[in-house]
């Protein structure tokens, strides 16, 4: 079976474990901050925090802004589920600004409309969280002056994009965003098993970023040497040592693994090209490629998407769709949302399929992947 994604474990992956384990820490030990230090040198931010998951980091990301009760997050129908939850989580009430069909991120166009007319009701976003989506960026410029204007601050949910680039620079270097979170789940870039990380130029936010990690466990001037003391409502959201350590090994092979998955974006093209397919566009920077996206333009039907993807299972091609527009899960209907409200995610989502790109494929192995979809498409 070849998967849509999996992850890339080496010696020198396994050796980095094994250290750490065999070493006085299990959490809480050296290898956090370097592996802390290796994420925000590698994406020129100024700080980061390593934390259990993406979910935990976006979750702690809000927090750190305040969002509360009575805040409200505007975020991409075309991510998953975690994005919006972690807003959910802080009690916030979320809503989704339609994506774009040239790169499936959110619309920079739609997010201003409804950011004149949300100013009318006085009812503006407190916190926007773009999504880069399969690791292309967002107009972060443009989102950016937008938050200026109206007065929200920007998450960007980075999820997919360790390595990606965006005007000249990397994604998380926080040009443009109060945060960016990275997952580290084993399908993502690189990964810890489950983690993730908040990366900041604030050192406000990141201290805070820290404290909620934790337990907001604080230790006060002139208290006994034993003593700290709860300030805020915190958790344990921290990552192990032997996460860390893992993590510290595979991001010194990150520009590899880029390179390796934007080779085989490349050789899609090629093998792709005769097709009656829509392959992804790149309009902002350069891609780390997390996904490979093709859209069936023969016919955006749901039947018709079942059958290939079957058809591909049985040939022992994995594949997977990103994503279901997250307020059309059963769970979303209970806040009020209805199919309908975002029409081009609906339509993306209708037609979208991520067909494999990992840092094991081989070049063989996409031509393969293209003759069996080939077949199944034309024949
Ligand atoms: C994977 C992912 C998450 C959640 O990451 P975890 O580390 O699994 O919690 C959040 N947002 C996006 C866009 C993702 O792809």
């Amino acid at each position: 079976m070849i998967r849509y994604s999996t992850q890339n474990i080496d010696d020198q992956d396994i050796q980095s474990v094994v250290n750490a384990l065999t070493s006085d820490f299990l959490t809480q030990g050296p290898c956090i901050e370097k592996f802390e230090v290796a994420i925000s040198s590698y994406v020129g931010a100024q700080y980061a925090s390593v934390v259990s998951s993406a979910t935990a980091a976006l979750h702690i990301a809000c927090k750190s802004l305040g969002v509360g009760k009575d805040s409200i997050v505007w975020t991409t129908p075309n991510s998953f589920a975690a994005t919006s939850n972690a807003a959910l989580y802080c009690g916030a009430k979320i809503d989704f600004v339609d994506i774009e069909l040239q790169t499936y991120n959110l619309c920079v166009n739609k997010l201003e409309e409804k950011l004149i007319a949300s100013k009318k009701n006085n009812c503006l976003p407190d916190v926007v969280i773009p999504v880069h989506f399969a690791g292309q960026s967002c107009n972060m410029k443009k989102i950016h002056e937008l938050g200026q204007t109206y007065g929200f601050s920007i998450v960007e949910d980075a999820s997919h994009a360790l390595g990606g680039t965006y005007q000249d620079q990397k994604i998380g270097c926080c040009a443009y965003a109060d945060m960016a979170v990275f997952s580290f789940h084993p399908v993502k870039m690189i990964t810890t098993g489950e983690g993730g990380a908040i990366v900041t130029n604030s050192k406000d936010l990141d201290e805070s970023n820290k404290r909620f990690r934790s337990h907001c466990m604080v230790k006060k001037e002139g208290a006994p040497p034993w003593e700290s003391t709860q300030v805020d409502l915190g958790f344990n959201y921290r990552i192990t040592e032997l996460q860390a350590a893992l993590g510290l090994s595979q991001i010194t092979k990150i520009d590899q693994y880029v390179q390796h998955r934007r080779e085989g974006a490349r050789h899609y093209r090629q093998i792709l090209s005769e097709l009656p397919i829509a392959l992804p566009t790149q309009s902002y920077g350069e891609m780390s490629y997390h996904l490979f996206v093709i859209r069936l333009i023969e016919g955006s039907d749901q039947e018709r998407k079942i059958e290939i993807f079957r058809k591909l299972q049985e040939k022992g091609i994995g594949c997977q769709v990103h994503y279901r527009p997250i307020y059309l899960h059963d769970y979303y209907a209970t806040l009020g949302f209805e199919k309908g409200y975002c029409p081009v995610a609906e339509e993306y989502y209708k037609s979208a399929l991520s067909i494999p790109l990992h840092t094991k494929l081989s070049s063989n192995e996409q031509d393969q992947i293209a003759e069996i979809l080939s077949k199944i498409l034309l024949g």
